[in-house]
């Protein structure tokens, strides 16, 4: 007999049908209701048992966490809070669950304590709910790239550039690291090295994925990035994955069309196949939220937000135009940031973007045209000579979301940046080569997919949202 899921059976109207399924305990009531869960839907299903037809010892062990082999018939529900139930004819325990040690009972657990129990904290509703809509969420982006014409791009996860710039990198070496070779300086010789040369783990794939656009027009990278910040944030961790699309021909405005379309799409299909784990994380967000005080709470439940962001424009304001807002607001003035804005140039910090999303702009925004200064070496100067084609999505409740540009596609310009940060231009040969043959126009963005998750399930910390988070002092598992 083929396995049901959970699923497919609280959805079959075949009633009285002979099942047999296999799941987890979640609860055993009065000797004789067992709420079953596989993990195919949030909901569990009610399996009754008449406690006379089974040995004593055999229902002892259904406890919470135990592993549950269950035959029976399909039948309508007696009871309320389910339409089909199980009536169960053979019961088999397939692996046991202590109750004086399984840690995953029935009762809430703060997130912190079960982040100490990463292996097993999926287990409960909210990460299993969290971490379907993370799958679905990546299948929606893989779907919308394939719809709109782009390739798959594997970028490399071991580099040999350091040019990226964009945080600390992670060493990759197999030297003695007691005693490793050292050069007539004294310094470590990576010439020995595996690689011949230094190594890290990538901290984008972007350098690579403008080689592969200008040939196959318009490639995407989906894979894990490594900066080693110690940057203790709810937003930051040491090993996230990126989404990175790169085109050819297109320019600053196409690139904010695509990725504002692109993030609405993908939050639509979420919405539309996540209906039953998106209620169920609104409703714990609600809970939560009772416990705080009103001005921390956020304005829309979950779905409503969600709605929202996937059928308004996002607003788009120039750096400059942001300056000039953050500059004469309250906070500002009150002296209410750690940064105090106090002219063009300043970097934003999250406590700006929050403000320009949340209170002033409240929608999603996005801003374009930074300084030179504060932003790559890659991005392209405008004709202002000061100001780069660089955008930023700001999103409420978590600060920039997406962070992207028109490269700078002139050889000249680049060269001149280039030196100009003293960056040495051998190092880099390969990427000036894609302005040296066949340049064009081109722009990409990098969107921090684990920021996407903490946006659509509505949760406060990225640890919450990846399976097992790298964070500084945190690689257990
Ligand atoms: P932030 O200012 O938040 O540190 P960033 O400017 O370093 O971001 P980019 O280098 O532009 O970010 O990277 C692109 C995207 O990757 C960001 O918009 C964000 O969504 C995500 N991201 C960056 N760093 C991290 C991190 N340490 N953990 C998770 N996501 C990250
Ligand atoms: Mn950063």
């Amino acid at each position: 007999m083929r396995l049901a899921t959970i699923k497919e059976l609280l959805a079959s109207k075949n009633l009285l049908q002979e099942t047999t399924i296999k799941g987890w305990v979640r609860t055993f009531r009065s000797n004789r209701f067992i709420a079953l869960n596989d993990g195919s839907t949030l909901s569990t299903i009610q399996c009754v048992v008449d406690f006379e037809n089974f040995d004593e010892e055999l229902l002892k062990k259904i406890n919470t966490g135990a592993a549950v082999k269950v035959t029976g018939t399909l039948v309508e529900s007696q009871g309320r809070g389910q339409s089909v139930e199980i009536q169960v004819s053979a019961l088999e325990v397939l692996g046991e669950a202590d109750p004086e040690e399984y840690p995953i009972q029935p009762k809430k657990h703060s997130l912190e304590f079960l982040r100490e129990k990463a292996h097993l904290r999926i287990r409960t509703n909210t990460f299993a709910a969290i971490m379907r809509v993370r799958s679905t969420l990546s299948f929606a982006i893989h779907n919308y790239f394939r719809e709109n014409g782009f390739n798959y791009f594997h970028a490399p996860i071991i580099t040999g550039s350091d040019a990226e710039g964009a945080g600390e990198m992670f060493r990759v070496t197999t030297l003695d690291e007691k005693n490793p070779p050292l050069n007539e300086e004294g310094e470590v010789n990576y010439k020995e090295d595996f690689f011949g040369k230094e190594t890290n783990l990538t901290v984008s794939g972007q350098l690579e994925a403008e080689a592969y656009a200008m040939a196959l027009g318009k490639v995407y990278t989906f894979g894990p990035t490594f900066r080693a910040e110690n940057s203790n944030t709810s937003r930051h961790l040491a090993e996230f994955w990126m989404i990175e699309p790169e085109m050819a021909f297109f320019d600053l405005d196409a690139n904010m069309d695509l990725a504002e379309d692109f993030i609405k799409s993908v939050i639509s299909y979420t919405l539309e196949h996540c209906q039953e784990d998106l209620e169920f994380l609104e409703k714990r967000l609600l809970d939560e939220e009772k416990s705080k005080p009103q001005a921390q709470r956020s304005e829309m439940p979950l779905i409503e937000k969600l709605k929202f962001v996937a059928n308004n424009n996002f607003k788009r304001v120039s750096y400059t135009e942001a300056i000039d807002i953050l500059k004469n607001c309250k906070p500002n003035k009150k002296k209410k940031f750690s940064y105090i804005i106090e002219e063009w140039g300043a970097d934003l910090q999250s406590e700006h973007e929050r403000y320009l999303v949340e209170k002033h702009f409240k929608c999603p925004v996005i801003l374009f045209d930074y300084p030179a200064k504060i932003k790559a070496f890659y991005m392209r100067l405008n004709e202002d000579g000061k100001t780069v084609r660089a955008m930023d999505i700001l999103f409420p409740g978590i600060g920039e979301i997406v962070g992207g540009s028109q490269r700078e596609e002139r050889l000249d310009v680049l060269k001149a940046k280039v030196k100009e940060l003293g960056i040495d231009e051998k190092e880099l040969w390969w990427y000036l080569d894609l302005r040296k043959f066949g340049t064009a126009e081109h722009s990409g963005f990098g969107l921090g997919f684990e920021r996407l998750v903490l946006f659509a399930t509505g949760m406060g910390n990225i640890r919450d949202v990846i399976p097992f988070p790298r964070t500084p002092q945190n690689a257990e598992f």
